[in-house]
């Protein structure tokens, strides 16, 4: 038995504790609370600290597209003038690069492993070639890889529907959007997935483009026809027409549906929403890259719903970070509680994708999947920590690892060594503020048999 303790635990799933205690075994939380309390009911435990630190669940990315990472140029780029154009723009990039699959792997493991070494612990990658499966062997957490389908025209949604039917059973398969993927091979790809228990990630009223298509069609229809993807098949609502409405209509929304953006939607579909259950997931950082606006965040609260963290991909938002995507959210939604924030990025990521019976909280019975986050100093107040995780840039963060003492497992960021030797004692981990060289204003220090082992630095900005 090991016990973590630590100025402030996030639990999410319970109210943050101040000189909190995580009591763990063989890999799974067996009580969290007051560490006097939890010390006293294991006596012999080895306690490790974790000083300036805050303990909180890993990170859940639920909507990413790693295959698009060798396209990052296209996410620093100024907004579109429409989305439509960004589609465009996307197309354009991803036939100029299509050849080179060496690349675009290269450059998807290095997002993934950025992706790690922010505290990810799962995470959710959309892909057309199902290639990025190959990256799970080297992600210390959860790859949870759908493979996309698209095609809005009936030939070509019938051929994709064959396509389906040779995929193993093991392969997660999804469909793109409303305005890019016909009802009928939305249907199919949804029976499939809950035939098989698999999540149904979609794009969802990610732009206003896509309603009007919805409603009557406007840029998107006329992009599709230049495109030769439009053979006036589909059926446009009318005025009262919505992505989420549309989804009803057809039957796809149930409790493992994840619809993803939820930019454009209203009340009355964040009630469908609420009343079937269905997921949501947000990309505050892409959204902003293509200029589409802002989603109903305080209303989805309201309803009930938390929703998950995207960050999308690289082709539309210039940096992946579920801390930065959590920024973004504080600054845009400043009504919304921080805490609320980081419930999203915890446990709502892990409703959405089915692991919250083993992620997304510290709570007995869970997978001590546990984040340390350091802070240059311990704030004072449940408001301050939480205040300073959701809109600070953060800072140190490193899983723990229980097996290890607490500090051997991962070494999350890595700025070069440079440290005081004077800090070690025995294994453990330092929170400490100092000014070296390196221009670090603080840092945890890992140590192990007296031997500092990486010092992890930060520079608050
Ligand atoms: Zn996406």
């Amino acid at each position: 038995m090991i016990i973590h303790r630590a100025p402030w635990l996030l639990p999410v799933s319970s109210p943050p504790l101040a000189d909190g205690g995580i009591a763990v075994q063989a890999g799974i939380i067996v009580a969290v609370g007051p560490f006097r309390d939890i010390r006293r009911s294991w006596l012999g435990a080895q306690v490790i600290e974790h000083p300036n630190c805050v303990l909180l669940p890993g990170l859940i990315n639920a909507h990413a597209h790693l295959e698009l990472s060798h396209l990052s140029q296209l996410g620093r780029q100024p907004a579109p003038p429409s989305f439509p154009a960004w589609i465009e723009r996307l197309l354009a990039a991803r036939s100029h690069a299509a050849a080179d699959e060496a690349t675009m792997l290269q450059a998807a493991r290095q997002a993934l492993a950025a992706q790690q070494a922010e505290g990810v612990v799962a995470l959710a990658d959309i892909s057309n070639s199902g290639l990025t499966s190959q990256l799970a062997s080297g992600f210390d957490g959860r790859l949870l890889v759908f493979k996309e389908y698209l095609g809005l025209r009936k030939d070509s949604a019938a051929a994709a529907l064959r396509r389906l039917e040779q995929e193993s059973d093991e392969q997660a398969c999804t469909g793109h959007a409303p305005y890019s993927t016909s009802p009928a091979l939305l249907r199919g790809l949804k029976a499939r997935a809950n035939q098989l228990g698999h999540v149904f990630p979609i794009h969802t009223a990610e732009s206003a483009a896509e309603i009007e298509l919805l409603r009557s069609g406007g840029p998107f229809r006329a992009f599709l026809e230049e495109r030769n993807l439009w053979d006036g098949s589909f059926q446009p609502m009318g005025d009262q027409g919505g992505a989420v409405r549309w989804l009803h209509q057809h039957g796809l929304l149930d409790s493992h549906t994840l619809c993803v953006h939820c930019v454009h939607i209203d009340t009355e579909e964040i009630a469908l929403l609420a009343a079937s259950g269905a997921k949501v997931c947000l990309c505050p950082g892409s959204n902003r890259s293509l200029g589409v606006g802002k989603p109903p965040l305080a209303s989805l609260l309201r309803h009930g719903l938390l929703p998950a963290i995207g960050t999308d991909s690289l082709a539309s938002n210039p940096e992946l970070s579920i801390w930065r995507e959590m920024r973004l959210l504080a600054e845009e939604h400043p009504s919304v509680p921080p805490e609320s924030i980081v419930a999203m990025a915890t446990l709502g990521g892990a409703a959405a994708l089915g692991l919250d019976k083993r992620l997304g909280s510290l709570e007995a019975g869970k997978e001590a999947v546990i984040l340390a986050a350091a802070l240059e100093k311990v704030p004072p107040t449940t408001a301050e920590m939480i205040e300073r995780l959701t809109q600070e840039r953060i800072p140190c963060v490193q899983q723990l690892d229980e097996a290890c003492g607490g500090m051997q497992g991962r070494k999350l960021f890595r700025p070069p060594l440079r440290s005081s030797r004077r800090l070690s004692q025995r294994n453990r981990c330092c929170g400490v503020p100092y000014a070296a060289g390196n221009g670090h204003q603080s840092a945890v220090v890992a140590v192990k048999n007296d031997r500092v082992q990486a010092c992890l630095g930060y520079q608050r900005q």
